[in-house]
């Protein structure tokens, strides 16, 4: 059996689980086995419904109030235990912050080797894996062992993608023998985002602000881009340094990781860390008054100017274009 480890809110399965479900629903056709799921929490065995379409037989459901918040240790415990009992050839989760924490715990609980940050995964005695190392900017090939395989697949490393077949989806409950010390470190009180927002690991369009933009207040005509185009701002750690946005919306490798169609980087010079954050977009559209600036480099389009000017006519355009009168064709 291929285990996968799904992470949900309120029932539905995050974009990076559909992402494991996609991996692991591959490596067991390629292995002949089936693929069943573990979830955690109030709501999960509402997933069972979209798993139908990852070719998952059986959605796995630790039942036990205490496991609704966040408790690495314990939702590790109940993990573990599960594992131990029905001894999966491959278990895979995220390497989201909680996905890669509880995984750990797992492995270091059965101790078994664990692939962090998989991008390719070959399944054979040893299974040879591809893996992200120093937060996206190097490759490694590595071999995993263990009786278990143990991975978490990289954010973005593929597109999700349904199965051809649905199945149809069993639930069933366990009940792991929980301590109260594993309660030790948990999550309460948890603050929801701010409603009606576009987030960032989600949206289409992300248009992303660095140092260059030259204040929080310069952020307006990113603020008012992303509106126009349904999109969400973004921020380089620069920016959340110097306190004018919230690390929420800060992109890269301690920040969040996007896949949006376009990315929109202004006044951002692409150091490596702020670029493991965007690699997963489709396109980039870097604006910069430096033409020597690395994200010109490996942008697929450049506007290389004053971010303040090109945004105000790039706003004036689109604005134009959206209420549906004739576009000013340059003289
Ligand atoms: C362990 C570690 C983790 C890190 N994690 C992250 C991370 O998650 N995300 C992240 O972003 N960084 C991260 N960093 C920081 C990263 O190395 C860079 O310092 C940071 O990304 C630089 O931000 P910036 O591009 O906004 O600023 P700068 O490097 O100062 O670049 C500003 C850019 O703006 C351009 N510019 C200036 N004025 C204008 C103007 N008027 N119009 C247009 N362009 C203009 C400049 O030409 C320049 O290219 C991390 C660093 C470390 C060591």
């Amino acid at each position: 059996m291929v285990l996968a480890f799904i992470e949900h809110v309120a029932g539905a399965p995050t974009m990076l689980s559909l992402e494991v479900l996609t991996m692991a629903n591959r490596l067991a056709r390629e292995m002949d086995t089936q693929l069943e799921a573990v979830a955690i929490g109030a709501q999960a065995t509402a997933a069972a419904g979209i798993l139908s379409s990852y070719g998952v037989s059986t959605l796995h459901v630790a039942d036990d109030q205490r496991l609704d918040d966040y408790a690495s240790a314990a939702w590790a415990h109940a993990i573990a235990e599960f594992a131990g009992q029905v001894n999966p050839r491959v278990m895979i989760g995220t390497a989201s912050d909680r996905g890669g924490e509880v995984m750990a715990h797992v492995a270091a609980r059965m101790t078994l080797p664990m692939a962090a940050n998989c991008t390719e995964i070959v399944p054979g005695d040893p299974f040879t894996v591809t893996r992200q190392r120093w937060g996206g900017s190097l490759l490694e090939e590595a071999h995993l062992n263990g009786t278990i395989k143990l991975l978490t697949l990289a954010p973005h490393a593929l597109a999700a993608e349904t199965s051809p077949s649905r199945t149809q989806v069993v639930t069933a409950a366990f009940s792991p023998a929980l301590d109260d010390k594993d309660f030790r470190v948990r999550l309460k009180p948890q603050v929801e985002a701010e409603t009606g927002k576009i987030s960032l690991a989600q949206a289409r369009v992300v248009v992303g602000g660095g140092r260059g933009v030259g204040s929080a207040e310069g952020f307006a005509a990113l603020e008012e881009l992303a509106g126009l185009l349904g999109g969400a701002v973004g921020c380089s750690r620069a920016v959340t340094s110097l306190g004018w946005r919230p690390h929420s919306d800060q992109v890269g490798q301690t920040g969040t990781r996007i896949a949006p169609d376009l990315y929109i980087a202004c006044g951002i010079s692409g150091a490596i860390q702020h670029m493991v954050g965007c690699r997963a977009a489709k396109h980039i559209l870097a604006i910069n008054t430096d033409p020597a600036a690395p994200i010109v480099a490996q942008a697929d389009y450049a506007v290389i100017g004053d971010v303040q000017k090109v945004l105000s006519a790039v706003n004036a355009e689109v604005r134009r274009v959206k209420a549906g009168e004739p576009s000013r064709s340059p003289a």
